[in-house]
């Protein structure tokens, strides 16, 4: 992390970072609101979810304080203490990052929901957890669009072919409902470069699972590069970081 996101503004106060987020949302509000409109979509059927990994939690704060609602974290080490210090928000927190099983119980007592829920044994530990915690977790499942049938993508996510024993097993785990998909872009194989047709993709998945899961219906796609693709195909939730924060300070 940078002192840049500490400098006073000229009152001494964190007035230059509120401006710059302000600014920053006000953009990608447009973005958002375009991407509706050109696709024949209400603006309210997509959320904003504001990515704040490697940001303070006093960007939290302000960002609460510009509206946003909805955050997500990917590193449970930098999630946890920023949603404590922030529990007195009425905020939904997003947890997007590829999940340990030994984090998973530190991850139950903040997060709204998961949307990284690639494997079976995650399902088991995370509905322990959520008991425990006396918590409801939404659950999305993340997809990974270039992984073969039975493997899992290198950054996270389940073959599709997987998709529905994962659901079927969120469905009918305590503590734990089924939301939807969620997938990233693949960077390489058939869809790189192609990010419109990866979620059209991911949108014929989530109709697949809307079938036998009809409340299933989120569906988590676009982040600040590709938001237009994203709404385009029908996504309900984009995950916006740099456009919003600014470029990471640190790979994260
Ligand atoms: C970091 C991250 C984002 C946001 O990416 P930006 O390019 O900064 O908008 C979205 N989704 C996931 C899973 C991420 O890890």
């Amino acid at each position: 992390m940078t002192d840049r996101h500490d400098t006073p503004g000229p009152d001494g106060g964190p007035l230059d970072r509120r401006a710059e987020l302000a600014a920053n949302l006000a953009t990608v509000e447009e973005r958002i609101a375009s991407a509706c409109a050109a696709a024949g979509r209400d603006r309210d059927e997509v959320t904003l979810i504001v990515v704040t990994k490697t940001y303070p939690a006093s960007d939290v704060r302000l960002l609460h304080e510009l509206g946003v609602r909805n955050v997500a974290e990917n590193r449970d080490q930098d999630a946890a203490p920023k949603a404590a210090a922030c529990a007195d928000l009425d905020l939904s927190w997003h947890f997007v990052g590829q999940l340990q099983t030994n984090k998973v119980r530190s991850v139950a007592g903040y997060a709204d929901v998961v949307q990284s829920i690639d494997r079976m044994r995650l399902v088991t530990a995370l509905s322990t957890a959520a008991v425990r915690a006396g918590r409801e977790l939404g659950c999305l499942i993340q997809v990974a669009l270039d992984a073969d049938a039975g493997a899992r993508g290198e950054r996270g996510g389940v073959a599709p072919d997987g998709i529905e024993q994962l659901a079927a097993a969120v469905e009918s785990a305590p503590g734990l409902r089924l939301g939807g998909l969620m997938t990233v872009a693949p960077l390489a194989g058939p869809y790189a470069g192609r990010q419109r047709a990866a979620f059209e993709r991911l949108l014929e998945f989530s109709s697949g699972l809307r079938v036998g899961h009809p409340a299933a219906n989120m569906v988590s796609a676009g982040m600040s590069a590709d938001l237009e693709e994203a709404v385009a195909a029908g996504a309900t939730h984009v995950r916006v970081g740099t456009a919003v924060l600014g470029v990471r300070p640190r790979l994260g």
